[in-house]
Parts: structure tokens; C-alpha cells; sequence
């Protein structure tokens, strides 16, 4: 198996990128392929590589940054919120060079609710609304080896464990697309309905058990945790990567580190979401906990 240690550094850099053409994957969830003129500079590391979205104000057709150079974030802050763009964090599933294009998968959360054009967040009705030509930008990777990729299982790792929610699935069939050959992997991936599904090519021996939310019982069982809890596991030395809902997340990393005694090293977990909790929601806490954590240095 491939493993390389995280460089020290994030370079990344800013993106202006258009909708060339969009693809309902399933009932919720979409690809949004985008191009742009300096897109092939963009160097995704592939597996979970993440970057950031930048999507204009409702009232705006592009988005409008006071700086996109070294000090974006501060002056993205300072910003006025009713006009700076919306910030949010996905993954690219797929880079092509001829000619350039970037994938990215939408989840499109309460895509199937009654109103559907006003719920979800600001991401989820975008991507479900998206047209040819809309204007976006993307902080993304100008270099492979960048610390936007998380999935880095180190030597004399035995077998990988994959498991989370529709977020996570492209970050999954990134992964997947990236193991070596005749790697022994278990993954688990919860989706919201059976035709959310998706073919993950792989050269990895891959056992995948997909669960379809609208076809669980309803008194709750049938969960990500339940089902990995039951699950035979492989033997060797295991390397767990687990993203999705944050309360899920949590759970199924303390089972696998309390009950399952994985070293907690080994065991990569990222919350991507958080129930009742917007992305902004979840910055402004990660905000004060830094601040937070420099007063009592
Ligand atoms: C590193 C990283 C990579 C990610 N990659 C992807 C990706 O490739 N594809 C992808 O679809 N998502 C991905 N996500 C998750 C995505 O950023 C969040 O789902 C984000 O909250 C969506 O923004 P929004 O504007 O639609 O909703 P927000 O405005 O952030 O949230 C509005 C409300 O919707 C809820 N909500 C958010 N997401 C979901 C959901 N999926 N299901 C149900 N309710 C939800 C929130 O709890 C909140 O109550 C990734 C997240 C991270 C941190």
C-alpha cells in the first residue's frame, strides 16, 4: 500500500470557476462539473481532498471578495456577511486535464422535502438550481502533496475501514479509485435512498455494504454504528477513515477506539456535518475555541 506523511504546509490558492454542465447522480444527489480558465493549475492530491466553495450572494451572479490573496481570510471576515461570499467545504471527486475539469458531488439535503427550492442550506439549493455558466470560487490545491488530504494510512497498515453518509461518498469513491491493488478494505456507506447508490471503481478488494436510509425500520435500527458494530472485521492492523454527520462520527470512532481497541492514531475522523448546525454555525465555534485556547495559553 501507498502511504505518505501530511506535508507541513496547505498551499492553496484562489479559483474562479463556471458551471459547464450538471448530472443528477441520484434522487439526491448532483455533479456539478466546473472549468476555468486557470483551472488546470489546480492540483488535487486525490482520495478525500477537500478545498472551499465560494458561492455568491443571492443578489449577486459571482462572488464578490474584498481579497483573494494571502490575507483572504481576514479580510473574508471583516466583510460585510450580506456580501461576502458564502463559504462551504466539499470534496473533488474527479480532475481531468484534457480538457480541464473538476467534478464535485452535491449532496442535496431535503432535495425530497415538501418546498425543496427553500430547504436545505444555501450550498444544498445551489447545486440543486445550478446552470451552465453560473459563477463560483474554489480555494483549491496548487500543489498535489497538500494538507488537504486527510486519508494517509501509515506503514504496516493491514486493512482500511471506509464509513460514512452521502457527504462522504465522494471522498469514499476518491479513495477507493486511489488503493493500491489487492488492498483489503470494509466500508460502509449510508445513503438516503436506493437509487442514491453508486457503481465505486477500485483496485482494492473492497467488501461494500451500502445502507438506504428510507428503507430503514423505523424504530432506528439498521444505523451506520449499529451496523458497524455488528460486522465481522478483518484481522491485522487496521486504519480507519470516518466522515459524515458529527454526532455519528463521534460515535462510531469511540466505538472503534473503546470497543473494537483500534490504536486512536489510526483512526482518521473529520465531522463534515452537524445536525442543526449551519457551516457558519460550526466556524464560529471552531472560531472561539481557538480563541478560546490562545487566552488560556
Ligand atoms: C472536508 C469536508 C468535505 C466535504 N465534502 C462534501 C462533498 O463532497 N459533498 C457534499 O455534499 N458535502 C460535503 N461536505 C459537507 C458539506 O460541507 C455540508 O453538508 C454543508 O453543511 C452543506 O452546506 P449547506 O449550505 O447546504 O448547508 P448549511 O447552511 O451548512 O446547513 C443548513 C442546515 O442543513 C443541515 N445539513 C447540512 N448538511 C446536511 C446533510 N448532508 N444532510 C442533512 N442536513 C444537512 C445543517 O445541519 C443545518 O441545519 C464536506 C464537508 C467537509 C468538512
Amino acid at each position: 500500500m501507498t502511504t505518505t506523511a501530511a506535508p507541513a504546509t496547505t498551499p492553496f490558492r484562489f479559483f474562479d470557476v463556471h458551471v459547464v454542465r450538471t448530472r443528477r447522480l441520484g434522487p439526491s444527489m448532483v455533479r456539478i462539473t466546473f472549468g476555468g480558465e486557470r483551472l488546470g493549475d489546480l492540483a488535487s492530491g486525490g482520495r478525500d481532498q477537500r478545498f472551499k466553495l465560494f458561492l455568491p450572494q443571492a443578489h449577486q451572479s459571482e462572488p464578490v471578495f474584498a481579497d483573494q490573496g494571502e490575507n483572504w481570510y481576514a479580510a473574508w471576515r471583516v466583510q460585510d456577511p450580506a456580501e461576502r461570499p458564502l463559504m462551504r467545504s466539499y470534496t473533488i471527486r474527479a480532475q481531468r486535464h484534457d480538457p480541464v475539469e473538476v467534478d464535485v458531488d452535491f449532496a442535496l439535503h431535503g432535495a425530497d422535502a415538501p418546498g425543496a427550492a427553500r430547504t436545505g442550506g444555501p450550498a444544498s439549493r445551489w447545486a440543486a438550481s445550478a446552470v451552465p455558466g453560473d459563477r463560483v470560487s474554489i480555494l483549491g490545491p496548487a500543489v498535489e502533496d497538500n494538507g488537504g488530504v486527510d486519508f494517509r494510512p501509515p506503514p504496516g497498515t493491514d486493512w482500511i475501514l471506509l464509513t460514512g453518509d452521502e457527504t462522504a461518498l465522494p471522498a469514499v469513491a476518491g479513495i477507493l479509485g486511489w488503493l493500491s491493488p489487492g488492498t483489503q478494505a470494509k466500508v460502509f456507506l449510508e445513503v438516503a435512498h436506493a437509487d442514491d447508490r453508486q457503481e465505486l471503481p477500485t483496485f482494492a478488494d473492497a467488501d461494500i455494504t451500502w445502507l438506504v436510509r428510507d428503507e430503514q425500520p423505523a424504530d432506528g435500527s439498521g444505523t451506520l454504528l449499529e451496523t458497524v458494530r455488528a460486522a465481522g472485521l478483518p484481522e491485522g492492523t487496521p486504519y480507519a477513515w470516518i466522515a459524515g454527520e458529527a454526532g455519528c462520527v463521534k460515535a462510531l470512532r469511540r466505538h472503534l477506539v473503546q470497543e473494537r481497541a483500534f490504536d486512536r492514531r489510526a483512526v482518521k475522523f473529520t465531522g463534515y456535518w452537524r445536525r442543526g448546525a449551519s457551516e457558519e454555525d460550526l466556524l464560529a465555534e471552531y472560531v472561539a475555541g481557538t480563541a478560546a485556547a490562545t487566552d488560556e495559553d
